[in-house]
């Protein structure tokens, strides 16, 4: 059955996000473990951690999610700001691990110091590389695809699907793919038609591999499809609309994934019950 969640708070620490999931009436949901704003790491307790996973049996989670730093920028020709989000994923990476979690998503950042996005691609992957060298969790790295805006790597699945070639095959297992939905309309995905989808989801299995898809992170937009901006949208409320919400969750291929809601906390109470109302199941 497909399980819908959302992106819960952590406030308190980790232990907190499965307790706030269940009171919102999720049955998955990602969370941040330390703060998105900052390159400073803060490690969840051992304690911490003994309690998210005793939360998350009693709340019967299995697959939970971590989105990473928003300052993460795998192509920076700045040393600093790329071996800081380097470090800033791994040690999430690791964090989450001991956590249990499924997987961490992140954004990988933007080629706008180069001439050719294409160089930049090739940096980021060389990054990725850094990233899992030495690593043994089970916790999935997984790349989200962009809205698009600016030079923003990974706007369309062809440059998700270059960037994956390009990691070190040794690694490649520890890797996967985040899809957000608004993003993708953004970038000229348009999920609005059956016709749409079909063509999106058949290019995702080309470019990609659906076998590499993970969870789906499902908002819908406040902007058009095309727009390359990163705008997330109530379910139904904003212009991929409720059939796009039909066309997605109704897709024989995305029958078995997890789907988590980006949406405002008020008003996503409805979100959820939307998205459980059209699953398949
Ligand atoms: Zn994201």
């Amino acid at each position: 059955m497909q399980k819908i969640g959302a992106h819960v708070s952590a406030a308190g620490g980790a232990q907190n996000a499965p307790l706030n999931a269940k009171l919102e009436k999720c049955e998955t949901f990602q969370f941040f473990v330390s703060s998105p704003r900052t390159f400073q790491f803060k490690q969840p307790t051992t304690e911490q951690i003994a309690e998210f996973k005793a939360n998350c049996e009693a709340g019967g989670f299995t697959d939970t999610y971590v989105h990473a730093s928003y300052l993460i920028n795998l192509a920076s020709t700045n040393n600093k700001t790329r071996h800081g989000s380097i470090s800033l994923l791994r040690k999430g990476l690791d964090a989450c691990a001991l956590l249990g979690v499924t997987g961490m998503m992140f954004h990988t950042g933007s080629a706008k110091d180069y001439e050719n996005k294409a160089d930049g691609i090739k940096q980021a992957a060389a990054s990725i590389n850094k990233v899992l060298d030495g690593y043994k969790g089970k916790t999935k790295l997984l790349i989200e695809n962009a809205a698009g805006a600016g030079s923003t790597i990974g706007m369309n699945f062809t440059e998700v699907g270059e960037l994956m070639k390009l990691v070190d095959k040794k690694y490649t297992k520890h890797l996967g793919v985040c899809l957000d939905t608004q993003h993708s309309f953004a970038s000229g995905y348009d999920w609005r038609t059956k016709a749409g989808t079909d063509a999106a989801v058949k290019e995702f299995d080309k470019k990609i591999g659906l076998d590499n898809l993970v969870v789906i992170q499902y908002n819908d937009s406040k902007t058009e499809c095309g727009s390359n901006k990163d705008r997330h949208e109530h379910i139904a409320d904003g212009n991929m609309g409720l059939q796009a919400a039909k066309n997605i969750l109704g897709h024989p291929k995305l029958k078995n994934y997890s789907f988590c809601l980006e949406t405002e906390p008020e008003g996503r109470a409805k979100d959820i019950k939307t998205l459980k109302t059209i699953r398949q199941k």
